[in-house]
């Protein structure tokens, strides 16, 4: 069997950006309205800091406004909570993230209910959940969203495959599951008590790997010819010792690339596969919950 396609993310995302500056740039003229993001980062994470950073500049890019909200470690739930508060009711902002992890003082839940269900652009509300479990327009978790796009451009109709999630959080492997259901798959979802997990994967034709756990799932998991999105991102230490010695790092995924690629018909590398897909789908995100905010269909 010839080698997996390599799916770029990164030129996918690249396309899916410029068509969103593009309609941004519409709505300014038409409607004269400038879609808003605002971010709020708690403490000091390096990689969130990446994420968070990445998020601002790529807003700006597409011709958005963007606000940063950096919050010491310590910062008290109350201080988040009226800051908030103050963006769900301000005009210029229609989408607001938390960058999770925070610290273990804060808690999740109650940040993610504080978000107004309109301006969730994580998708992580129980509204918003709810509203994608039930079948009805809803703003959805960015990463999924951008692994369905991908899968349509590579399958185009999804309907009556069989697709197998590894992983259960709220953020990734629930909506992406959603997701795959809407679309017509029989849908596992798979987890850390899930008896023979290769066996499982198997049955895939469409397997989504969002662990974090490097290189998991192994060549002979893979049905042949199943289309293999790897989500999981792990860090470790450059291989050159020199900047590994200044910090940086390299990514892994969930799935064994090399081996993977022998069997299956098209595989997203890490990094330049799902990643570069979540901050398009944010600024997506961003200009739907806009649109819905002052009434412009969607
Ligand atoms: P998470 O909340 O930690 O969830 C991980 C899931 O993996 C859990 O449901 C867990 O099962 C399951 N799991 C853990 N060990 C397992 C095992 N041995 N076998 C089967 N399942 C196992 O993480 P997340 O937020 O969903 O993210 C998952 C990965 O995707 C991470 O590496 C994250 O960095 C990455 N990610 C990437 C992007 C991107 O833009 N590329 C975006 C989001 C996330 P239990 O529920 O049973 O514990």
């Amino acid at each position: 069997m010839s080698e997996a396609r390599i799916i770029d993310g990164k030129a996918f995302a690249a396309d899916l950006r410029a068509r969103i500056a593009q309609e941004v740039s519409g709505l300014k003229a038409e409607h004269g309205l400038t879609p808003g993001l605002a971010v709020v980062l708690v403490g000091e994470d390096p990689a969130s800091q990446v994420y968070v950073r990445n998020k601002g500049e790529q807003t700006l890019a597409a011709g958005m406004y963007s606000e940063t909200h950096r919050l010491a470690a310590d910062v008290t739930h109350d201080a988040l909570l009226v800051l908030l508060a103050k963006l769900n009711a301000d005009p210029a902002i229609h989408g607001v993230l938390v960058q999770f992890p925070v610290p273990d003082h804060l808690n999740q839940a109650d940040i993610v209910a504080a978000i107004s269900p309109d301006k969730d652009v994580d998708g992580l509300t129980v509204t918003n959940a709810g509203r994608l479990a039930s079948g009805l327009p809803a703003l959805t978790s960015c990463t999924p969203v951008g692994c369905m796009l991908l899968l349509k451009d590579v399958i185009g109709d999804l309907s009556g495959k069989t697709a197998v999630v590894i992983g259960r959080s709220n953020l990734m492997g629930k909506p992406m599951a959603q997701l795959l259901l809407a679309a017509d798959c029989t849908v596992t979802i798979a987890h850390s008590r899930s008896r023979d997990l290769p066996a499982i994967c198997r049955q895939a034709d469409i397997l989504v790997a969002a662990v974090g756990r490097a290189e998991m799932v192994r060549g002979d998991w893979i049905k042949p010819g199943a289309v293999v999105i790897d989500v999981g991102i792990s860090r470790f230490p450059s291989r050159d010792p020199v900047a590994a010695a200044a910090g940086k790092t390299r990514l892994v995924g969930d799935v064994a690339f090399d081996e993977a690629k022998a069997v299956a018909s098209a595989i997203t590398p890490v990094p330049g596969g799902v990643g570069p897909m979540t901050i398009a789908c944010l600024l997506a995100n961003t200009v739907t919950a806009a649109k819905r905010l002052h009434g412009i269909e969607a």
